[in-house]
């Protein structure tokens, strides 16, 4: 990146892109919790990568628990990139329809949220925004994915576009420990529908379950969602 100069910003799935004057486009994922860092008071252990501008300004990727990554790609090399090279749809994109979806899953009989997070189906979904779709789709998230009708599909469609939308204007979400990159905390304070509310009541008066799966759990309503 030495002489480089950044002329645009972008993301792909859950990578952030910074594209260079020389063809170059820098990729990086924050993994769980990374986070780039604005002139930063002081370096810690935690900043694997320092950038220093022409004007003196200082940006830092911090990622304490390093599941994070940086790339640095050939601009035309981009679709051929690991991570890229067999992503679906944005969710927020055109492509990303009902009738997509149903053909992409169609006579699959794993259950819809596996295929929700199969970032090969839809890039970029994670465990709390399919959780809260599901829920706002009134879809029960083990059901088999295969055998959903069409006109359900596309609330779901609907309510993973709604998600998202209505995360991004509160600044995000994720853990506790996000901050945005002056260091203000920008964690999002929203209320989930179902999301880390287990044993809580949904709107409709039942009690919120949580199923675990290994490393994440499943929350929904067994009443709402079918
Ligand atoms: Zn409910």
């Amino acid at each position: 990146m030495t002489g480089a100069r950044m002329i645009g910003f972008g993301r792909r799935a859950k990578y952030g892109l910074i594209e260079t004057d020389r063809d170059d486009v820098m990729i990086f994922h924050l993994g769980m919790s990374g986070r780039w860092r604005i002139d930063p008071s002081e370096i810690g252990t935690h900043d694997h990568l320092i950038l220093e501008t022409d004007e003196g300004r200082v940006l830092a990727l911090c990622d304490p628990r390093r599941f994070g990554s940086v790339d640095l790609v050939r601009h035309e090399a981009l679709a051929d990139f690991p991570a890229f090279r067999a992503l679906g749809p944005e969710p927020l994109g055109d492509d990303f329809t009902a009738g997509y979806l149903a053909r992409a899953i169609a006579g699959r009989a794993a259950p819809i949220k596996a295929l929700l997070l199969d970032q090969r189906i839809v890039a970029g979904l994670g465990n709390i925004y399919v959780c809260e779709a599901l829920n706002m789709a009134g879809i029960e998230p083990a059901r088999a994915g295969g055998k959903i009708a069409k006109a359900r599909l596309a609330r779901l469609v609907d309510a993973i576009r709604e998600v998202l939308t209505s995360a991004i204007s509160a600044g995000g979400s994720t853990l506790r420990d996000y901050a945005r990159p002056d260091g203000e905390l920008g964690y999002f304070s929203k209320q989930w529908r179902v999301y880390g509310r287990e044993g809580e009541t949904c709107s409709c008066g039942t009690v919120i379950l949580r199923r675990p799966e290994g490393g994440r759990s499943t929350f929904f309503c067994p009443k709402c969602q079918r």
